[in-house]
């Protein structure tokens, strides 16, 4: 077995690097010596504006200040993403971070909802309520349906200065060159150096490649492979293009369905992110700016930029001593803004199971698992919004509600379908909550109610879920609009 792990290299600058780099640097501190290469030839690929509520969890583990990081990222509050046109045209429903309300006697609270069917389901959703009035306040609550769980849009290019300025302060030694060749072990094939272009040598004993959708290591030199799943998620494109800010800005992510993908817009303090995903073999890339230039709402600050993607993970996200974190590692389209989420999770997985001596076969195999489970749970999720759809308007969307989905999801559909359960997977992100809003918003209802909802009395519940709904509605009252709390964090100057 290979010796202990005493330097870490990382190639790639963009936002999987610098994660990796801060993360490691706090966590690991002086046990490993970390070094990122870069070029800036290359760049990176500089979208990903929108996150999920875990990437509190790399701000505390960090120890960021929140304000600080508001401003410096230019960053706003995210408590939901609105999704326009994927039922149906003219439909709209929130997928929100928080839940409705909590299970009563072993059931779900959708049941009850079900049952009494007395208003909107998001009526119950303080995330919804406070996105549909534009405000946001931190809140703490024991009981978590009354919490107001939120991530944030922020500026991906900032985000990546600031982590490198974290870093930098903690120790990582950053190289800026081209890697240009790699040398390996002549018996075990572990990589050993990479070279850089003007001759100079990084060497180390575990590489983490970040090096976005070449993946130089993982593919180009360990040749893992690539599990495409365009077959399930059919775009292959995105067109993205900056645009002014709005007057007020909103506390969450648009998603708005077209005839073969989908938009998004994005709000950050200081302009807003537009983008479109969408098929090529449904729409021309000129039919795709002029749909995307046309709905932006506010004047475009630059032209469109193409990104070519393909859907996917590698075969195996460790292969010997490298490990494959962010782009390199796979990619999902930013439906559900998971791309940073499974960058942190990654190195989160690759902290536990930090090899203690060498490399031993079990910590990757585990690895592998975790981390194939990991994507196929999140591909799933997304499938779903294509695949549950009553739209019909165009080949794009006969197909995808025509076509067979992956087994695990057909299962979970019909059980939902039959009773109203939903089953929670090993390492699925998405929990309950989540798959009630975004089913239910689809338009996919179950047959009936549990019959545990009906353990009680019709007048008893009737009062208990009109005392829900006024107990959700009075804090927002009292809050703030969004635009004052970045305000009073400093931002939007
Ligand atoms: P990159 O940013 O591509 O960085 C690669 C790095 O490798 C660069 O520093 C480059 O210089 C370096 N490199 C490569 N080759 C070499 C070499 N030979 N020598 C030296 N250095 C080298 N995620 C979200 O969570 N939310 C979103 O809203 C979201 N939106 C997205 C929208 C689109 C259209 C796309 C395509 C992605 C989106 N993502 C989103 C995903 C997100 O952008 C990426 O997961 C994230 O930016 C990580 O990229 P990366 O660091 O892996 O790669």
């Amino acid at each position: 077995m290979p010796a202990a792990i005493e330097r870490v290299v990382i190639v790639g600058g963009g936002t999987a690097g610098w994660m990796a780099a801060a993360l490691i640097a706090r966590v690991l501190g002086d046990q490993v010596r970390t070094t990122l290469v870069e070029s800036e030839e290359i760049g990176i690929i500089g979208v990903g504006e929108a996150t999920i509520p875990p990437i509190q969890h790399v701000n505390a583990t960090l120890g960021i200040d929140e304000a600080e990081f508001l401003r410096e990222t230019r960053a706003t509050i995210k408590l939901a993403i609105r999704f326009e046109n994927w039922g149906a045209i003219g439909d709209s429903y929130y997928h929100t971070f928080g839940a409705a309300g909590r299970n009563i006697a072993f059931c779900p609270f959708h049941h009850f909802w079900h049952r009494a069917q007395d208003r909107d389901y998001w009526d119950y959703d303080l995330n919804a309520l406070c996105a549909r009035d534009g405000k946001f306040a931190k809140l703490r609550s024991d009981d978590p349906t009354f919490a107001l769980p939120y991530a944030y849009h922020f500026d991906s290019s900032l985000y990546g200065r600031f982590l490198r300025r974290y870093s930098e302060a903690r120790g990582v030694t950053r190289v800026e060159g081209m890697v240009s060749a790699v040398e390996r072990h002549s018996e075990r094939g572990d990589i050993t150096a990479l070279v850089l272009r003007d001759g100079r040598r990084v060497a180390g004993d575990l590489f983490i490649d970040c090096s976005g959708a070449r993946g130089l290591l993982i593919q180009q030199q360990l040749n893992v492979g690539f599990e495409d799943w365009g077959h399930w998620l059919p775009c292959d494109r995105a067109m993205a293009v900056p645009s002014e800010r709005f007057a007020q800005t909103a506390p969450y992510t648009r998603s708005i369905a077209h005839g073969a993908g989908w938009q998004w817009r994005i709000p950050l303090q200081h302009r807003n992110g537009n983008g479109l995903v969408y098929s090529s073999r449904h729409l021309s890339d000129e039919a795709a700016a002029t749909l995307l230039l046309g709905n932006l709402d506010g004047r475009a600050l630059d032209e469109p930029r193409i990104i070519p993607f393909r859907t996917g993970r590698a075969r195996r996200q460790w292969d010997r001593n490298v490990v494959a974190v962010g782009l390199s590692s796979g990619f999902l389209e930013p439906l559900e803004s998971t791309s940073i989420y499974l960058i942190q999770s990654a190195i989160v997985r690759l902290l536990h199971l930090f090899p203690q001596g060498g490399i031993a076969p079990a910590l990757v195999r585990e690895y592998n698992r975790q981390s194939q489970l990991e994507y196929e749970t999140v591909r799933d999720f997304i499938i779903l919004h294509y695949h549950a759809t009553r739209r019909d308007d165009s080949a794009f969307w006969r197909d995808l509600r025509a076509m067979p989905v992956p087994d695990r999801l057909a299962a979970k559909l019909e059980l939902f379908r039959a009773s109203g359960v939903l089953n929670q997977d090993p390492l699925d992100i998405f929990m309950e909550p989540s798959w009630v809003q975004v089913l239910l918003g689809q338009g996919v209802v179950p047959a009936a109610h549990h019959p545990l909802a009906d353990g009680v009395g019709a007048d008893e519940l009737a009062a208990q879920l009109r005392d829900l709904a006024a107990a959700k509605r009075a804090p927002v009252e009292q809050m703030p609009l969004h635009d004052d709390f970045l305000r009073a964090c400093g931002g939007m100057a």
